[in-house]
């Protein structure tokens, strides 16, 4: 059937690669064929043994189909690499079928190049595998939901987040793991106006009832049709770095040395409270403290010696207040105290009581001897004209260097 003068012709112009094998070796190959092998023409692949083209990954497979095709008349079409006379990897899917060529028993090999679509499958497979790859060892947990809610799907993470298997989680909506409803609200509303949210703070409950501090960031999916079709993205448990946060706040606003307000933090405070009480023209009074002839102290106990007076003075001012007043080191051995809504009268009591447990004080040295303390207050409290927390400072400043001339461990008020 090959032989005749139109057949050719008609092979020859076939897009298809054709070949024929007579014991195994190329006796005839179509224009198709020389092109997908590379050669400058079909006539350089006669002779050749056919294993000269199959990749050896493939060798095993083709000898067998071969020897399988000399005794049946034909095979379901199988894919094989082959190289190319360059050496270019080319993708065929091969059928077979055994034919009588020029009087002798021959192999006709129809093929089909299928290399651009087996590079575009090997991509998604590559594309594919990188997926699982960063799903299976995300540390955050990526998920997504259906417009209910329900989770659909949730990645392995959720393991070690939540304390949850995947199979737990998927099925059922997301609600039940926010401790808050506002905060789920509040990120359902995000979505909803701008679409997706970033780093959007919230917390979870694990299985094991532990609250945690999470970071969503996450998109609304829509449909072909442009409908809202669920929301898709991830959380991390952030609890180490809020833990961290919340550290960093507490020492940026506190005294090392006596755990109490520093001077930022006391005067800030303050200023709000200032600001509010002259706009409802509620009372604050501030009290103003020093430490009498505390260089002393330093130069006979050493500066340590000095550092725990000081923390013990903290401790017994602070035993003296309420919880609504504030107490703060401005620096060195200088307090001052703000309490909220307190009359001349109560201002200047709670003064006094300080001054007294502050002297009744009685501390070891590291030598054995005993020694005490005593302690000056100038107090002052706001004026309608004052416009700003500054001028009851200088007041009641005034009033502690009145308290030190006139003798020290005493109380004095400025008006
Ligand atoms: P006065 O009765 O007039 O207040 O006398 P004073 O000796 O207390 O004088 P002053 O208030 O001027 O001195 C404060 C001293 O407190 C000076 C400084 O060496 C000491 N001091 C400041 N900060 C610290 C601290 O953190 N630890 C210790 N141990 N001493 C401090
Ligand atoms: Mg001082
Ligand atoms: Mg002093």
């Amino acid at each position: 059937m090959l032989t005749d003068g139109f057949s050719r012709y008609l092979i020859d112009i076939m897009p298809v690669s054709m070949v024929v094998l007579t014991d195994n070796q190329i006796t005839y190959a179509n224009n198709a064929a020389a092109i997908l092998l590379e050669a400058d023409n079909a006539s350089v692949l006669i002779g050749r043994p056919v294993s000269d083209f199959v990749h050896p990954l493939d060798i095993t497979r083709s000898n067998n189909r071969l020897h399988r095709q000399s005794k049946e008349w034909s095979n379901a079409p199988q894919q094989f690499r082959l190289r190319s006379v360059k050496g270019n990897l080319r993708m065929l899917l091969v059928a077979s079928l055994t034919i009588e060529f020029e009087t002798k028993s021959a192999i006709l090999l129809v093929g089909m190049d299928m290399t651009a679509q087996s590079e575009i499958s090997e991509q998604l497979r590559i594309s594919e595998q990188n997926f699982r790859r960063l799903f299976d060892n995300m540390q955050d947990v990526y998920y997504r939901t259906d417009a209910k809610g329900v989770v659909l799907m949730v990645g392995p993470g959720v393991r070690t987040v939540l304390g949850y298997e995947p199979e737990e989680i998927v099925g059922k909506t997301a609600e039940s793991y926010y401790p808050n409803v506002t905060d789920r609200d509040a990120l359902k509303q995000a979505i909803a106006r701008d679409g997706k949210v970033s780093d959007f703070g919230g917390q979870m409950v694990r299985k094991d009832g532990r609250i945690i501090d999470i970071s969503i960031s996450s998109q609304a999916i829509y449909d072909e049709q442009g409908a809202f079709a669920g929301v898709e993205g991830i959380y991390r448990d952030v609890t180490q770095r809020k833990m961290l946060e919340r550290e960093l706040q507490r020492l940026a606003t506190i005294d090392t040395l006596t755990g109490i307000q520093n001077r930022r933090a006391f005067l800030e405070n303050a200023e709000q409270l200032f600001k509010s009480s002259q706009r409802y023209t509620t009372g604050i009074t501030l009290l103003m403290l020093d430490l009498d002839f505390f260089k002393a102290i330093n130069d006979r106990y050493g500066h340590l010696g000095g550092d725990n007076v000081l923390v013990k003075f903290a401790q017994t001012v602070g035993q003296e207040l309420r919880e609504s007043d504030l107490f703060g080191r401005l620096g060195g051995e200088e307090f001052c105290i703000l309490l909220q809504q307190a009359p001349r009268e109560d201002a200047m009591t709670a003064a006094g009581r300080i001054r007294e447990r502050v002297q009744e004080l009685v501390f070891n040295a590291p030598n054995g001897e005993l020694f005490s303390l005593t302690v000056s207050i100038g107090v002052s409290t706001n004026r309608e004209d004052d416009e700003r927390l500054g001028k009851l400072l200088e007041r009641a400043d005034a009033a502690l260097y009145e308290a030190k001339h006139s003798g020290r461990n005493r109380v004095v008020w400025k008006d």
